[in-house]
Formats: structure tokens, C-alpha cells, sequence
């Protein structure tokens, strides 16, 4: 029998997410009619869904068997009282893969200190700083040890970074010293030149970094938040970073998006703003995601990647 599936993420994500669907659907031996409008409903099977698409209330989807998020984030849905159907977050490898090019990317920015001659093409032969520490003498708190934290610790461990892992359950991760619970926050901050936050945004972690985490952190520290804007306390951000407790934030994330053009941190010398770009799902490999998770639905298998609304992540 064939399973509805309602794309309902967004009318600009629907010509690229549609071959791809269609495909890994087809891939995975379910039968699908696969559309980007309903006229009942009640009959759709599943919902492939991201922030700001078409549905605010899932209660006339009474049938659908799950909500298959396209982002891996869930903040803005987890709390939605009708959505009473499994919600799945994404999990996309090439997603991941993304991320840690961007955090590697970042954190070897600051590392090097790139900026340095990279924005001074003055005719300045800058030959007389001090021999710069390699990358086994500059520890990384890696907050965050799910799906993207353990692979960009992974890539920066292998790079020789003593990379400290932070997450809500104790963690083994190969390469990584694994710390979890609020005493092994502050023990993962202290003395950590560079941190990277990675934990989804709950109502746990809002405001995470506060003006007493950065002050654990070694002087001149970098931060990196591909995470969620709120994660940072900003105005604790803004104190440490003009106080030379911090040397420069890399920000992708932020409290309200797109950042309004007055916001401080587009003006701040110490402050880097990329507009959420650190990495987005892609279509063919999330396309497989969905469709394992469509598959796993019809045979009665558990499903990839559920949400605990509990946790809220
Ligand atoms: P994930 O697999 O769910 O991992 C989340 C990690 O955070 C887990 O290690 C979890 O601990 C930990 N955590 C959650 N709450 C915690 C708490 N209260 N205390 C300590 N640790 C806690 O998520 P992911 O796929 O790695 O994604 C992480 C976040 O990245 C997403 O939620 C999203 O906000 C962000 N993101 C951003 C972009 C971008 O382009 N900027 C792209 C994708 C994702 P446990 O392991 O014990 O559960």
C-alpha cells in the first residue's frame, strides 16, 4: 500500500528536496505519493517539516505517524502542543561533514592567526611575533558531544588538539577526554583557549556561557558558536571579549536572525558574524534519512534520530 507524504517544509526547499525524496523513497522500497500540498489532511502518512514551513498546527494530521524534521535543531517545534506525532530530527552525514569543515576551518583561523596577515596586505613584513604554540599546546572545550560535537572533536583531535568533550551523558569518544554533568562544564572551560559550542538550545542550556564559564576559560580565548544564539549570554560575551578576557568570537548563530544591521556585534572589532551558514542539511543524503525513517515507520521499527521532549532535543 502506498504512504502520503506531505512536504511541508517550505515552498522555496520543495524543487530541490523532490528528486532526491522521490529517489531515496524509491530506493528504499516505499511506495509513496509524495506532494508539497494537501487537500485532506487526515490522510497524510508523514510530514517532512522544517521551522517556518507551511503547518503550525499539526492537529488535522491525526494520522500522521511521524514529523520528519529537515533541520537538526528543534527548538522552535518541541514545544508545539499539537504536534503530538514522533518528532525525528535530522541527522544528515553530509551535514556533518559540513560542520566540521566549518569548525575546523574556524578554529584554525584563530589557531594560526591568520587574520593577521590575511587582513594586513600593507606592505608590513610582520616577522617579529613570537614563535606561535602548535596545536597540541592550545586545549578545546567541545561542548556538545552528539552527531556533530564528537565528529568536529574527532577532526580537531586529529589535528593533535587536546580536545575536552562536554556532554549531558558520560561519553567515550576515541581521541576525546570525555567530561559530563556541571562540574565537568567548568572543568571542560578551564584553562581552554578555544570553544566550540555544539548542544542544542534548551531551556538547560540557555545562556550556557555566562560571564563566570568565560572567566574559566585561559586569557585571550576564542569562541566558536555554530550552535544557537542563546546559548551565549551576549552582554557576558561583549564584557569578556572588550576586556581582553576574549580575544574574538566567531558567531553564526544568533538570538534573533537575520541579526538586525544595528546589532553591536556586526560592529565589534573582536566579533565575526557568518549568517547561519555553518552547515545546512543536503538533499540527497537527508532525502536517505527521511526515507530509512519512512521505511523504519512501515515495518514497525523504531525511528532514527526521535526527539525526547523530556530532554527537548
Ligand atoms: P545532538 O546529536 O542531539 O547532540 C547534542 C549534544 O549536546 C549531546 O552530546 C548532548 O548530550 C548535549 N547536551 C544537550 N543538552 C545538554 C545539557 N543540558 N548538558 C550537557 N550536554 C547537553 O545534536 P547535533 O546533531 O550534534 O547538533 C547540535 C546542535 O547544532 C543542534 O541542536 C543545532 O542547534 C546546531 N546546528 C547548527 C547548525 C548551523 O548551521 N549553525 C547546523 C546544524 C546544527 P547527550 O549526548 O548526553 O545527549
Amino acid at each position: 500500500m502506498s504512504v502520503n507524504v506531505y512536504f511541508a517544509a517550505g515552498a522555496a526547499h520543495w524543487p530541490a528536496y523532490r528528486a532526491p525524496l522521490e529517489q531515496a523513497l524509491a530506493e528504499a522500497g516505499v511506495e509513496a505519493v509524495l506532494s508539497d500540498s494537501v487537500d485532506r489532511p487526515e490522510e497524510v502518512d508523514y510530514i517532512v517539516f522544517s521551522p517556518g514551513g507551511e503547518i503550525s498546527d499539526f492537529g488535522p494530521y491525526r494520522n500522521a505517524k511521524a514529523v520528519l524534521n529537515l533541520w537538526a535543531g528543534v527548538e522552535n517545534i518541541v514545544g508545539n502542543a499539537t504536534l503530538t506525532q514522533p518528532l525525528c530530527r535530522m541527522v544528515d552525514p553530509a551535514m556533518t561533514e559540513g560542520m566540521v569543515e566549518w569548525v575546523v576551518g574556524q578554529v584554525l583561523r584563530h589557531h594560526l592567526g591568520t587574520d593577521l596577515h590575511v587582513l594586513n596586505q600593507d606592505g608590513i613584513w610582520r616577522h617579529d611575533r613570537a614563535v606561535p604554540p602548535i596545536a597540541r599546546e592550545r586545549p578545546v572545550a567541545m561542548l556538545g558531544l552528539g552527531a556533530l560535537g564528537q565528529a568536529c572533536g574527532q577532526a580537531l583531535a586529529a589535528l593533535n588538539f587536546p580536545v575536552t568533550g562536554w556532554s549531558r551523558s558520560q561519553k567515550e569518544v576515541p581521541g576525546i577526554r570525555c567530561l559530563s554533568g556541571r562540574a565537568g562544564l567548568d572543568e571542560a572551560l578551564s584553562g581552554a583557549q578555544i570553544a566550540v559550542l555544539l548542544v542544542p538550545l534548551t531551556a538547560e542550556t540557555e545562556n550556557l556561557l555566562d560571564a563566570r564559564r568565560i572567566a574559566l576559560m585561559a586569557p585571550g580565548a576564542f569562541v566558536v558558536n555554530p550552535g544557537r544564539g542563546p546559548l551565549i549570554d551576549d552582554a557576558a560575551l561583549i564584557a569578556a571579549l572588550d576586556g581582553g578576557q576574549l580575544a574574538h568570537a566567531t558567531l553564526d548563530v544568533f538570538r534573533e536572525e537575520p541579526l538586525p544591521p544595528a546589532h553591536p556585534f556586526w560592529a565589534h572589532p573582536k566579533v565575526t558574524v557568518t549568517p547561519h551558514v555553518a552547515s545546512e542539511t543536503r538533499p540527497a543524503t537527508a532525502a536517505r534519512v527521511i526515507a530509512e525513517n519512512i521505511r523504519r515507520g512501515e515495518t514497525g521499527a523504531p525511528f532514527l534520530h526521535q526527539v525526547d521532549r523530556t530532554r527537548g532535543y
